[in-house]
């Protein structure tokens, strides 16, 4: 008894969602997180979010796309796994290194504390060392950005292995705060089975069972389904999972991911939360998200098409800050926006007229490594040549100088020296300082760097002012030694980082609209607030 009234003592400020995943994995639980944050948002309660990832690589940083998607940058530099790029495009928070752990992150720290005797001669154990170190990182960022709620999402599915220390840490912590400080939130699935033509409530039950087998009961469960819950199915849902019934949300597929938060809304799941983490009710105001987002997403006034040539196509979340921001300048312009995925080996093998001669624009986005590279160059040169609106970002600013370099310049033979060591003409190469790394992870040049626009440029048109402050995560640089020749020859340098002369963004003066940064504004669009490149990118793909 005296331990918990210590504990309640301790009890920190800040309350805790958490949220888990049963079924199958990709049900968008960083969706409804996101979700659930811009709704408690919408009535001025404090919020911060917190992705928990299983795997034991430190971060995304290392891992290719094809197998974790998109690596998401915050500002301080952290790559982190993309749901916290949803976190940040539906609420307005910005996060950083505290608000993404992994158990590669986790075992890192305690073999550190291992090694130095911090353990006094005791051994070192799952539990309590491992999901101590857990608590510790979630109350560190719950003390840290002092949030009224904290939304912890727990990576991969329930019965994982992997994912097991993160519940039982969040199992103690709960206790730990008190029931009226914590609840849990499970997303699950209820499929519908065509022949039988009838929902399943059956995964759901058993999903639940494993969460209250390692002694976490939901409070609340969002039931992701193509069909509507009929109330049978709610019913038998809130009975065998011992939950409330209108605590069984559904989170039927929709359209717009931007519409999830409405829909949680209609049916009540802010004001559930609110009563049972017993927090002040107030109004709600998403009328804005409603006018400014949804209504413009439902009915554009008018439409464009934009070519992203890049090598991870065929995988949804390989460039999803990308897409989520050409949506974002679609709003922006009242244009709905749609994407033409061109995989960049297709244009080596068949040319660029079959894949572009359709669209309005072209976007390169960023990327690592030497496949596709040769059609991205004549992908940029197509757009260039045609006056067709060009976007380069990241890798994309870099194949745009690589192209001016052979075929406005006369270098023949122009490349960054990631693809080619020995090129005779290394217009895209490594800063000293990057030389000298050896290791992968974490090593980029990475996070907020300040950007200094020249007055009248297209950069300065869309930014509007002389410093911004973008994010970067690459290892090459365009090469100074170039610059001169370069510029000669008509590229503008419209932004530069001033403290080490590095060249950030450039244009072309004789072209309707050529913008390529080195870093990527991508990360800091959101729905209500278009990033202005993506605005006035789209904005010129719309006019033509
Ligand atoms: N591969 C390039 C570099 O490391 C570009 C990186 C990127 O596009 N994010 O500099």
């Amino acid at each position: 008894m005296s331990a918990n009234i210590n504990q309640r003592q301790n009890k920190p400020s800040t309350k805790f969602i958490f949220i888990t995943g049963g079924v199958i994995s990709g049900l968008g639980k960083g969706i409804a997180s996101a979700s659930i944050g811009k709704l408690l948002e919408s009535q001025g309660i404090k919020i911060s979010l917190m992705k928990c990832d299983p795997y034991i690589n430190v971060d995304p940083g290392t891992m290719n796309p094809f197998q974790h998607g998109e690596v998401y940058v915050t500002d301080d530099g952290a790559e982190t796994d993309l749901d916290l790029g949803h976190y940040e495009r539906f609420t307005a928070a910005y996060f950083s290194k505290d608000n993404n752990i992994t158990t590669g992150q986790i075992y890192f720290s305690v073999i550190e504390k291992e090694r130095r005797g911090d353990y006094l001669g005791k051994t070192v154990q799952v539990i309590p060392h491992i999901t101590d170190e857990i608590k510790n990182c979630i109350r560190k960022t719950a003390k840290k950005q002092a949030p009224d709620v904290l939304i912890v999402e727990i990576g991969g599915t329930v019965g994982d292995i992997e994912s097991q220390p993160f519940l039982e840490a969040i199992r103690q912590l709960a206790i730990e705060v008190g029931s009226e400080n914590a609840i849990n939130i499970h997303v699950t699935l209820v499929p519908f089975i065509k022949t039988a033509k009838e929902i399943k409530t059956k995964p759901t039950q058993h999903s639940v069972g494993r969460l209250r087998e390692i002694g976490i009961q939901p409070d609340i469960l969002l039931c992701r389904t193509e069909k509507n819950l009929t109330e049978d199915a709610r019913e038998k849902i809130a009975l065998f999972c011992n939950v409330e019934k209108n605590a069984v949300v559904q989170a039927l597929d929709v359209k717009h991911i931007y519409e999830i938060p409405l829909r949680f809304q209609r049916q009540g799941l802010d004001r559930l939360i609110v009563k049972k983490l017993r927090l002040k009710a107030r109004k709600s105001n998403l009328r804005l998200w409603e006018s400014n987002v949804m209504l413009r997403l439902k009915k554009p006034k008018t439409k464009t098409t934009i070519a992203v040539v890049g090598k991870y196509i065929t995988l949804q979340d390989a460039y999803k800050s990308i897409y989520e921001a050409l949506v974002h300048g679609g709003i922006a312009n009242n244009a709905a926006v749609e994407i033409v995925k061109v995989d960049s080996e297709n244009i080596e093998k068949n040319g660029a007229d079959k894949y572009l001669k359709n669209v309005k624009g072209v976007l390169i986005p960023g990327g690592f490594g030497k496949r596709g590279i040769e059609g991205k160059i004549t992908a940029v040169q197509y757009a260039r040549e045609k006056l067709l609106p060009f976007f380069g970002i990241c890798l994309g600013m870099q194949i745009a100088v690589i192209d001016f370099a052979r075929h406005v310049c006369g270098l023949k033979k122009a490349n960054s020296t990631e693809f080619e060591q020995k090129t005779p003409y290394p217009v895209i190469s490594l800063l000293e300082e990057q030389k000298k790394v050896t290791v992968k992870g974490g090593s980029m040049r990475l996070g907020l760097y300040p950007c200094h626009l020249q007055k009248g440029t297209n950069a300065y048109f869309s930014y509007k002012k002389e410093v911004i402050h973008e994010r970067h995560r690459h290892r090459y640089e365009f090469n100074n030694k170039y610059r001169d020749l370069l510029v000669k020859n008509g590229l503008l340098i419209s932004g530069v980082y001033r403290k080490d002369n590095l060249v950030e963004i450039i244009e072309l003066r004789d072209h309707p609209w050529f913008v390529a940064c080195q870093f990527h504004p991508e990360f800091k669009s959101k729905p209500d607030q278009a990033h202005p490149l993506f605005k006035h990118f789209v904005a010129q793909c719309v006019e033509l």
